[in-house]
């Protein structure tokens, strides 16, 4: 039983972590992207981090 109280939120943590990683390097690459800043939208690099950054929130969720 302790063993598994103690593994989830480790296991959240990590998760955690890889949702901020995930979100800064989206907002780093639109903050340096002249594409996503002038078009309003996401480039495609973009539009990869912020499906890598929906996955880690959706894997910390589960
Ligand atoms: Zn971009």
């Amino acid at each position: 039983m302790d063993e598994r109280t103690g593994a989830a939120p480790a296991q959240n943590r990590a998760g955690e972590d890889a949702v901020q990683a995930a979100y800064t390097a989206f907002i780093r690459h639109t903050q340096a992207c002249a594409e996503c800043r002038t078009g309003g939208m996401d480039c495609g690099d973009a539009a990869g981090l912020r499906q890598t950054w929906r996955d880690a929130r959706q894997a910390v969720r589960a």
